[in-house]
Parts: C-alpha cells; structure tokens; sequence
C-alpha cells in the first residue's frame, strides 16, 4: 500500500528559519510560491529578468537573479521547464549549494536518468502537484489543495521528509494527500499518462473527425459533438469525483448501454502490448535519451510534428466553430 501523508503528518515549524528559493515563476512557480507565503514561509524568487521576473516583483516577492536566489536561500525549488534545468543547474545553482540545503523538483525526470547529478552533502526531495499550477493555487485559495507524488531521493540533513512534508503542508498538498513514491515511480507514471493516454484520447478525436467529416457530417457539429461543448471535460471531471464506472449514471440509459457495448470492440484487450512496449520505452530511458538528442539538434523532430499538426483541417474548423457558438465551461 502506498503512503499517503495529510496535514497532522506534517509540521511547518520544521522550516522555521529556512529560506525558500523559488527558481522560476511560471505556472508552478507562481502557484507553489504564494501558497507557501500565505502559509507563512519565507519565500524569494529567483527568475531570469524578463515578464515573469517582473509578476513576481508585483506579487511582493523578494525577486532575484537567479544566482543570487540560490546563493540567499536554504531550499531551492527548481520550478523551470525540465529541459532547460540541467544547464541552469550547472550554471546558477550547483555552485551557491550549501551542504545541508535541499534541492526540490515537481518532476522527477532530471534526477531519474541522471541528466542532474547533485553533491551527496544536499537534500533531493520531490514534491509534484498532480494539477496544473492555476489550480494548485486556486484549490489552495478555497481551502482545499490539490494532491501530489512526493518523494526523497537523498537525505543529507537527516531531516528530509520532515522538510519535504513541510513544504507538501504549505503548498496545500497535504490537505488532499500526499503519495510517497520514488522519483522513478512519478517520471515513469507521468509519461505513461503522456504517451499513451493522452495522444490515445486526441487521436481518436482526430480519426473520429476525419471519418465522420469525409462521410458528410458538418464538421462544426462533429466537432461540438466530440468535444468542443465541453462534455467530454465534465465527464473527466465526473471519474476523478466518481469513479470511472461511478459517473455512468449520469449518462442516459443508451448511452449505458452503448458504452459499455464497444467499449471492448473498440479497444481489445491485445492492446496491453502496446502499453507494456510503450512502459518498457520509459523505463528503459529509450524516450529520455531521444528527447535529449532532439534539444540537442534544434527540436527537428518536434517542429515537424507540430507542423504537420498546425496544418490540419481540425484547426479551420475549431475556428468557425468558436465563432459560431460561445463556449463557456461551468
Ligand atoms: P514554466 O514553463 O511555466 O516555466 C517556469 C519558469 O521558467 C518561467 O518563469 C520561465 O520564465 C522560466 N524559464 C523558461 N525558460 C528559461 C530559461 N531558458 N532560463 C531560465 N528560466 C527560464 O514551467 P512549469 O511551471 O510548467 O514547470 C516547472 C516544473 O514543474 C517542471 O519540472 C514541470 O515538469 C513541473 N510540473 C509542471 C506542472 C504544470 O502544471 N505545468 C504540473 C506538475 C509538475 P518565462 O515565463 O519568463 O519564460
């Protein structure tokens, strides 16, 4: 069973006289700052001089170079994209650490295939809000939080998870749970979310358009039907709330009994290959070590995919069908 930790778990007076550096304030940097400030942490920024350095300066953050955020605090977040972390690393961060400073991901992917490899004298603690920031901040707002993987990768100080369950109470994590898992378990998991589930559920949009578009159907009226009314979102929302199973009931009975119908034909059980070669390609770093190539030459690969993806009908179609009708979500 895995561990889960809520807020009696967690004691914020472990960070009494520590300073958090947040490095980067985008969409995670923003959420997690201001959580923690009205938790009652220390908090500064470390950004590059650009927008986002100024939002947080307008937040009332103490803003600094990124350098200099590391060097002033104790606890340093790492909230940039992954791919440009292991330079900024090497760069900004590694000479201002400190032995018995913790250094803290919302991802697990640069201390998992090794393109980060930290000082053995630091905390490397993983804390990864399972939401988009917006809403790591706005469920915070409301009083709840939204869940997180959390994990300890080296614990220097002997107080690690302490620390980390500390940082997990103030971001509001601990208020809905926090999942101990390793860096491994949360990199190789949010992957498989991203390679299988997520391009499975567009490409089935996408074939399903084309089909239904090339057979004489209005492709605006497909495109309300299949996902632009915003349904499909709420369904979503309804199987984290209910269950995969438990939101069936707010569907008519046809629509029961059709589900539950194709839902086999539509997706054999076979399948399960692709999803344990699609695993074994995470596991194995087979996909890590292909994206680092692609950084390294330019993103070749990855401009041509969103190209060829730009150039769809689907885009033309989106459009008119957005000027057609006013689409708002509840
Ligand atoms: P963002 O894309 O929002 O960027 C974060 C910050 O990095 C911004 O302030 C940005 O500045 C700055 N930045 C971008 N490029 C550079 C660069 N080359 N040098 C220095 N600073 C740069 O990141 P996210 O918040 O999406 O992701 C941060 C971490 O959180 C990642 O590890 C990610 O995997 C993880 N995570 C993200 C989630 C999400 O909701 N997006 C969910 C859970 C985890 P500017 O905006 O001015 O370019």
């Amino acid at each position: 069973m895995v561990k889960v930790y809520r807020d009696e778990d967690a004691d914020l007076s472990t960070l009494e006289g520590e300073t958090i550096a947040v490095i980067g304030y985008g969409n995670q940097g923003r959420a997690q700052a201001l959580n923690m400030r009205d938790s009652g942490l220390e908090v500064i920024i470390g950004n590059v001089r650009d927008e986002s350095y100024q939002r947080a300066v307008e937040d009332g953050f103490p803003t600094y170079s990124i350098p200099e955020a590391a060097e002033r605090g104790s606890i340093i977040m790492l909230l940039l994209p992954d791919e440009v972390q292991p330079e900024v690393y090497e760069r900004d961060l590694k000479p201002h650490l400190d032995e018995g400073d913790a250094l803290v991901f919302a991802h697990g992917y640069n201390i998992h295939y090794g393109f980060i490899q930290p000082p053995e004298n630091i905390d490397v603690l993983l804390l990864a809000p399972r939401m988009i920031g917006r809403y790591v901040r706005e469920l915070y707002v409301k009083g709840h939080g939204a869940p997180a993987f959390i994990a300890v990768h080296q614990d220097a100080s002997g107080k690690a998870l302490k620390r980390l369950l500390a940082l997990a109470k103030a971001i509001g994590a601990t208020r809905a749970g926090a999942l101990e898992v390793s860096f491994a378990i949360e990199t190789e998991l949010d992957h498989f979310s991203e390679h299988y589930v997520a391009p499975l559920i567009a490409r089935a949009l996408l074939l399903s358009f084309e089909v239904l578009t090339e057979m004489g159907y209005p492709p605006e009226a497909v495109l309300l039907e299949l996902y632009m009314s915003g349904e499909l979102s709420e369904v979503a929302k309804a199987m984290a709330l209910d269950g995969l199973y438990g939101q069936l009931p707010l569907h008519s009975r046809t629509s029961q009994y059709g589900q539950l119908l194709y839902a086999e034909r539509v997706l054999p059980d076979g399948e399960k290959q692709l999803i344990r070669e699609i695993v074994k390609e995470i596991q194995t770093g087979v996909f890590a070590r292909e994206w680092s190539l692609e950084q390294r030459l330019g993103y070749p690969v990855f401009r041509k995919l969103w190209e060829k993806a730009m150039r769809h009908p689907i885009n033309e179609a989106e459009r008119r069908l957005r000027e057609l009708v006013s689409i708002r979500l509840p």
